[in-house]
C-alpha cells in the first residue's frame, strides 16, 4: 500500500494511473476503521483497478469541539487493516493540507428539503462540512467510482446530489450496513460505549426490526409508537425515530409500502445513528 500525505503527490500518481486507462475507486473515511469501512474497500476492490482510501477527521462537519477532539485516531491499526484488505493507496493528509487557513464551507442549502431534516436539523452546518470535504477530496482523487455506506443514509443522498451537480462522471455506489451479531450497526463511536451501554445499544436495531417485520398498512403508526416505547425508553435519549420516504426523507403521513426508518439516539455520551429500509 502506498501512503500519500500531500495532495499533489496523490494527484500525480492518479494522473499516471488514469493515463494507463485504470479505473480508480475511492472510499473516504474518518478512520478508526472497522468491518463496515473494510466492506466498502472490498466492494471497491472488486470493481476497480486502484482503490484509494482517505482517512481525514474533517473539522468542518463536527458541531461540537469535544466530539472532534475525542474522535478516535488509531492510525497504526488502520494502516494494518487496510493492508489486510489489500487497499492500494491511503491518503492521510493533515488539516493544513486540505484547508490551509480557509475554513469556509461550501453550502448544501439548495440541495432540497431533505437537507434540513433529521441530521441536518440536529447538526446545523454538518452537511455543509460534508459537501466541502467530499468535493475537495473528489477534486484531488478524481475517482471513477466512489463507495459510501448506507449507515449514513442522509449523507448518501447529499453526496449523490453533489455528484449530480458537480461531478457527473463519477459513479456512486451504496454499500449495505455491516452489523455486529446482535444487530448494532458498526461505528467508530461504538468503542466509547460502556459495557452496560453496549448491551443496551442493540435495542436500536431491535426497535427498527420490530417495525420492519410487521410493516403493513393496518396500524402502521401505532407500530412505530410501540417500537419506541418497548425498546427506546430511558436511558436512551431519543432524538428521532422517523419513518420517511426514502428519496425525499419527508416523514410519512400516510402508509407507503416502501419507506425507511431513520433514528438517532444518545446513550451516555455516545450518539448513535442507524436506519433500516421497509417494504411490504
Ligand atoms: P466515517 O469514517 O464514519 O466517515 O465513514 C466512512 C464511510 O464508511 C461512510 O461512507 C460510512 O457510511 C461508511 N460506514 C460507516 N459505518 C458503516 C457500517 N457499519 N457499514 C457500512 N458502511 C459503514
Amino acid at each position: 500500500m502506498i501512503l500519500f500525505q500531500k495532495s499533489k503527490d496523490l494527484q500525480a500518481f492518479i494522473e499516471q494511473k488514469k493515463s494507463n486507462n485504470l479505473q480508480i475507486g475511492f472510499v473516504p473515511t474518518m478512520g478508526a476503521l472497522h468491518l463496515g469501512h473494510l466492506s466498502l474497500i472490498r466492494a471497491a476492490k472488486k470493481n476497480c483497478d486502484i482503490v484509494v482510501c482517505s482517512i481525514f477527521v474533517n473539522p468542518t462537519q463536527f458541531n461540537q469541539i469535544s466530539d472532534l477532539e475525542n474522535y478516535p485516531r488509531p492510525i497504526e491499526n488502520d494502516i494494518k487493516l487496510l493492508m489486510e484488505v489489500d487497499c492500494d493507496v491511503l491518503f492521510h493528509p493533515d488539516v493544513n493540507e486540505l484547508y490551509g487557513e480557509d475554513f469556509t464551507k461550501d453550502s448544501s442549502d439548495n440541495y432540497g428539503s431533505f437537507i434540513h431534516v433529521l441530521e441536518g436539523k440536529s447538526r446545523p452546518g454538518h452537511f455543509d462540512g460534508v459537501v466541502t470535504i467530499v468535493a475537495k477530496l473528489f477534486r484531488i482523487c478524481k475517482p471513477n467510482k466512489v463507495y459510501f455506506g448506507q449507515k449514513d443514509y442522509q449523507q448518501c443522498l447529499v453526496v449523490k446530489t453533489l455528484i449530480e451537480r458537480q461531478f457527473s462522471s463519477i459513479q456512486f455506489n451504496l454499500c449495505p450496513i455491516e452489523r455486529e451479531l446482535d444487530g448494532l450497526a458498526m461505528s467508530s463511536r461504538n468503542i466509547r460505549l460502556t459495557i452496560e451501554e453496549r448491551k443496551l445499544a442493540t435495542n436500536i436495531f431491535k426497535a427498527m426490526d420490530f417495525v420492519q417485520k410487521r410493516w403493513e398498512k393496518e396500524n402502521w403508526q401505532l407500530l412505530v409508537k410501540e417500537a419506541i416505547e418497548t425498546f427506546l425508553g430511558p436511558p436512551f435519549q431519543l432524538e428521532y425515530f422517523c419513518v420517511c420516504n426514502k428519496d425525499t426523507l419527508e416523514e410519512l403521513t400516510e402508509f407507503e409500502s416502501e419507506a425507511i426508518i431513520l433514528t438517532a439516539a444518545t446513550l451516555g455520551k455516545t450518539r448513535l445513528i442507524d436506519n433500516l429500509l421497509l417494504s411490504h
